[in-house]
């Protein structure tokens, strides 16, 4: 068994290459990563994990910045950062944030050190293949690169106003965000779902001899078809030869998204108040007011981040469901490509959620000057939600069916 090897992404069935260490294998027709071999990828993610567990603490208890006015001193972590939304009954903001910012970055690294730590054991420990499972779809939802970003941006708005500096936190985040960066890259996910499948007690499906097996989405395991339906022997997630429902949950994740779109940018997302007067700023509205600061820089990594990435993500999605709809077979390799980048970009746009948590917690220095978070952000924050949901939902391998199709009613 294990002689065969199919695209996660595109469902090509193919002989396993022999990857090198230190190389890549990629496939022929779309062009995904199917196997990155890495020089003793456990004991670095072993290593690394651990590291980043360690980091983690400084990084959230001690502060990330703090403000310094007329005598006022006021200090933030990640922590109160969410909290202070909450305090402004922003409650889904702030659990976004304490979700996106603290606790899956957490587990990610708690997940990666149970599966490394097993896998160079000798028995494999309860639960493993579940933990690397979930470690797999949790990958995405960690934004600590993009909280850090949010401190940057923070700081250029807050410069004029006030002096701002940077605490020990910051040092911490910064080498958790690289430790976490390099553990993904260290990480060889064919090896360790080799490795799981080697120590499993029952023999696992051999479905080589197969025309068409189902490729497990989670672990890539090849199963019969005859297993639809029934959960994967070695990672037991359901086996589906085709993602179920997709198109239809796409499409209204991608809807309610473009729906949401509309008060996310009516509504004002906060409020700067200096001696009692200030008025509620919009999304776009701080755009402008940065662009009058003389901030072009800064205003223009905001309008990607909050406007041109969502509306960007939306046509793409679209494109996308069109193809799989109307059967369209041309530049199925870019529209690969076009997903790959919808899928990656749309975490970067909780940019300005976490620049509205981190001045809200920031600037509090009583009647002098105040933020306050306002529900436009619940409404930004939710349409980030949908869109990362509904490009996680768009099984890729359907819009390669009609090519197969094709290609094998001309063989
Ligand atoms: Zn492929
Ligand atoms: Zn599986």
């Amino acid at each position: 068994m294990d002689k065969m090897i199919a695209c996660h992404d595109c469902d090509l069935l193919m002989p396993r290459p022999n990857v090198p260490e230190g190389h890549f294998a990629h496939c022929p027709r779309c062009g995904s990563t199917l196997i990155s071999a890495r020089p003793n990828s456990i004991e670095r993610t072993l290593a690394l994990s651990l590291a980043g567990l360690i980091l983690f603490l400084p990084a959230n208890l001690y502060p990330l910045l703090s403000l310094e006015a007329l005598g006022l001193r006021q200090t933030e972590t990640v922590f109160s950062s969410a909290m202070s939304l909450y305090t402004d009954g922003l409650w889904l903001v702030s659990l976004l944030i304490l979700l996106f910012a603290i606790i899956v970055p957490l587990v990610k690294l708690l997940l990666l050190f149970y599966v490394s730590a097993s896998l160079l054991g000798g028995e494999l420990w309860r639960g493993t293949a579940m933990a690397f499972r979930s470690y797999q779809h949790l990958d995405e939802w960690g934004m600590l690169e993009v909280y850090l970003l949010g401190i940057v941006v923070s700081v250029v708005k807050l410069i004029d106003v006030a002096s701002v500096e940077p605490g020990l936190g910051v040092y911490s985040l910064t080498a958790l965000i690289l430790i976490t960066l390099l553990s993904s890259t260290m990480l060889d996910r064919d090896l360790f779902w080799r490795l799981i499948g080697e120590r499993y007690p029952n023999p696992l499906p051999d479905a080589d001899a197969e025309p068409h097996p189902i490729c497990c989405h989670d672990c890539r395991l090849l199963c019969p078809p005859h297993m639809e339906g029934q959960h994967c022997p070695r990672c037991h997630s359901r086996l589906h030869a085709r993602t179920p429902h997709s198109l239809a949950w796409t499409w209204s994740l991608a809807l309610t998204g473009a729906l949401l779109m509309i008060p996310a940018n009516m509504l004002p997302i906060m409020t700067v108040r200096t001696l009692g007067r200030g008025e509620p700023a919009t999304i776009i509205g701080g755009i402008i007011e940065l662009t009058h600061h003389g901030l072009f820089w800064i205003a223009l990594v905001v309008l990607v981040a909050s406007v041109i990435i969502p509306i960007g993500k939306l046509v793409g999605m679209l494109i996308l469901l069109l193809t799989v709809q109307m059967g369209w077979t041309t530049n199925l390799r870019q529209k690969m490509l076009m997903y790959r980048f919808v899928e990656w970009v749309g975490r970067w746009s909780m940019l300005d959620i976490f620049v509205v948590g981190i001045l809200v917690a920031l600037v509090q220095l009583g009647n002098l000057t105040h933020i306050v978070g306002n529900h436009g952000a619940t409404a930004f924050a939710a349409v980030v939600v949908c869109t990362m949901l509904a490009a996680q939902k768009f099984d890729t391998r359907l819009i390669w069916d009609r090519h197969r199709q094709r290609t094998e009613a001309n063989a």
